[in-house]
């Protein structure tokens, strides 16, 4: 018998994946192999892909795409697929979580529960896919129609991080397929298994070959190549900023490539004195701590009004450190491993440089020991200035930093005092504060009195350097549509040359 965990036999070799090219399973000749975060232990084996390989994937994409095999459908069959793939996701959802939770690290009621989303995006799209149309103008005279035409952009290149490997993945592909692209996906070398899992998924649900592709391997060769790629007509890339400014270079570098860029965060959340101080504290605790701080939507900046701080930190400080960190496949598990080791060292390395720079750690503040993994204490830190580098920067860990503020304005500039724009949270009790928050905190998403919360019926994407573009919702089609104007002449043409 191999190792068990709560319940769960862990793998006794890992899992090996080839990668998808036009239909049908490739093996690559060098292979890597991922450790699970949680149990250090070989889970996968996916192929290190060539730029060969890349060339062979956006080959198939193109064909697909130009021979309308895809495109051409009505948008009801192309709903009919997504429905069915919505369906095999249901089926598989147990066998997708767990390869989630194996090379991710995250707890696996979140990974279900994150499943569950990716199925309703899967819906969703399924029926934008029927309801995407243009615009007519019937008011351009007697003698001219006018019509706007939703065409897709073509061949998508897709390139998505380790945090959320599955539902990212979700967010983008059915929205992408709705539109009537077609696609070769590169997912962070640390988490392919489900990205591949999902190829056979859609080939169950009868999307024809060609139009799904994936690629594996790193960043910098796979990744690269494909942001590079002279026949990739759109990049939908997300990541971290770096990364996301060096593919507006690759893009600017080649054939000028359409870009959707969804980048980092440093997401503030705003607590007035006349919030419901234990509901927000619950809030803040779940903004920092889920996905152990690891989500681009993380609320990684607490602004609280001073006359309540000392009182609300305590209760935060408290709430915190109730949160149950640990074995990700025990089903009581809130926060399970940090994904890599790189990470992990990024992590306490800003904790340890907080520290440093003299702000104050009110709970955590180290790393944890449970078992083999890679564990991290969701740490507060108060007396924070918007100098530290806790301040400032993107942590991608479970380390909220706080500021204090006197007044509505105050709270404003300090929100705004960031160069990203990917979220925010504010919680109040007056609307007319809230909403003033809302108008004036520059962030694609919002949330009043919650935080995390919406589905795919709502597009997501960031202002300033958070990112280009919106994903899901109708949105979230149109982001991978081009629109044709045409014109239509109907009655007698007006000559130009004398006769
Ligand atoms: P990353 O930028 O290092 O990697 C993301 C993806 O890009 C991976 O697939 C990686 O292999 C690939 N990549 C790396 N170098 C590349 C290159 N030169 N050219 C092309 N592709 C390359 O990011 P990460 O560490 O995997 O993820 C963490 C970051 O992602 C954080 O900054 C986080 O905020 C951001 N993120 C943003 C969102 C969002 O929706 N805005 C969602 C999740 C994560």
């Amino acid at each position: 018998m191999h190792e068990m965990t709560h319940g769960v036999t862990l793998p006794k070799t890992p899992r090996e994946f080839g990668f998808f090219i036009n239909g049908a399973w490739r093996r690559g000749r060098e292979l890597f192999e991922r450790n699970s975060p949680s149990h250090d232990l070989p889970v996968t084996r996916t192929s290190r892909c060539t730029p060969e390989d890349v060339d062979d994937a956006v080959a198939a994409a193109r064909l697909a795409f130009e021979d309308r095999r895809w495109a051409g459908l009505p948008g009801g069959a192309r709903a009919g697929v997504l429905l069915r793939a919505a369906e095999g996701i249901r089926r598989r959802r147990d066998e997708i979580a767990t390869w989630e939770v194996l090379e991710n690290g995250k707890p696996i009621a979140q990974a279900r529960g994150e499943i569950d989303h990716c199925i309703a995006c899967f819906e969703t799209a399924a029926g934008a896919a029927r309801l995407l149309h243009g615009e007519s103008f019937n008011n351009l005279g007697d003698n001219l129609f006018g019509m706007v035409l939703r065409e897709p952009v073509g061949v998508v290149g897709l390139i998505t991080p380790w945090n959320f490997p599955f539902l990212i993945l979700c967010e983008r592909v059915p929205f992408i397929l709705a539109s009537g692209c077609t696609l070769v996906v590169k997912p962070a070398e640390v988490t392919s298994a489900t990205t591949l899992i999902l190829a056979d998924i859609l080939t169950d649900a009868g999307l024809p070959a060609g139009v799904y592709n994936v690629v594996t391997g790193t960043g910098r060769s796979i990744g690269q190549a494909l942001a590079e790629h002279r026949d990739v007509d759109m990049l939908s890339f997300t990541g971290s900023t770096a990364v996301g400014r060096s593919c507006v270079h690759a893009s600017g570098d080649s054939n000028l490539k359409k870009l959707g860029l969804e980048l980092g965060g440093k997401n503030p959340i705003i607590v007035f004195a006349d919030a419901n101080l234990e509901d927000a504290a619950d809030g803040a605790a779940f903004g920092i701590s889920f996905n152990t701080g690891q989500c681009c939507v993380s609320s990684s900046r607490l602004i609280v009004e001073r006359t309540v701080a000392d009182r609300f930190e305590r209760i935060l400080a408290e709430k915190m450190k109730k949160i149950r960190v640990g074995d990700p496949f025990d089903p009581q598990t809130q926060v399970g491993a940090i994904t890599t080791a790189a990470q992990n060292e990024t992590i306490l390395g800003y904790i340890a440089k907080g520290k440093a720079e003299g702000a104050r750690v009110l709970t955590g503040g180290d790393a944890l020991e449970c078992g083999k993994g890679r564990y991290i204490a969701p740490t507060l830190f108060s007396g924070v200035t918007p100098s530290m580098s806790i301040a400032r920067e993107e942590i991608f860990g479970p380390v909220l930093s706080s500021f204090h503020f006197d007044t509505l304005d105050e709270a404003i500039a300090l929100a705004n005092d960031t160069v990203y724009g990917l979220a925010a949270s504010v919680w109040s009790k007056n609307i007319d504060q809230a909403l003033c928050v809302t108008r004036r905190v520059r962030a694609g998403r919002f949330w009043v009195n919650t935080i995390m919360a919406g589905g795919p019926e709502t597009p997501t994407g960031g202002f300033k350097q958070s990112g280009w573009g919106r994903e899901t919702g109708l949105l979230g089609v149109e982001e991978y549509t081009q629109a044709k104007s045409v014109h239509i002449e109907t009655g007698d043409r007006s000559h130009w040359i004398a006769s």
